[in-house]
């Protein structure tokens, strides 16, 4: 279970989110602090924390946000883009609600920081 975060409350429809795509296992929406020209995260709506806390059960859960993910990219029109999962506040994690960062639309160096 997670706590209540701010993905929770776009999940219910307390605070609102510039949606982008939405099916009946996931969100994905822009994010309100874009660190490229597209940055678009995608959430599942089952309440997961983390990678840390997810299961063998939510296997296919985790490759459709990846594909939702790779979707979405492509719909904005990306050719190029990168995937990031935070995982644990010194990893970068700030909300505790699982989610997928899609990340393009110019050059991304390596490793991030
Ligand atoms: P992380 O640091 O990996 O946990 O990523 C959390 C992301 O959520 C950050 O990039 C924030 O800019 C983003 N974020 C926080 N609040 C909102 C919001 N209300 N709508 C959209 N994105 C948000």
């Amino acid at each position: 279970m997670t706590r209540d975060t701010v993905f929770s409350k776009i999940l219910n429809g307390e605070i609102p989110c510039d949606e982008v795509y939405g099916d009946e296992y996931c969100l994905a929406f822009r994010d309100i602090s874009p660190k490229a020209p597209v940055h678009i995260l995608v959430i599942p709506r089952k309440p997961l924390e983390s990678l840390k806390t997810a299961q063998d059960e939510d296997k296919s859960l985790l490759g459709h946000l990846l594909l939702v993910g790779a979707k979405v990219a492509q719909q904005e029109g990306l050719q190029n883009w990168r995937t990031v999962i935070n995982t644990g506040a010194d990893a970068g994690q700030t909300v505790f609600h699982l989610h997928l960062h899609v990340i393009g639309g110019r050059p991304l160096k390596w490793p991030p920081g």
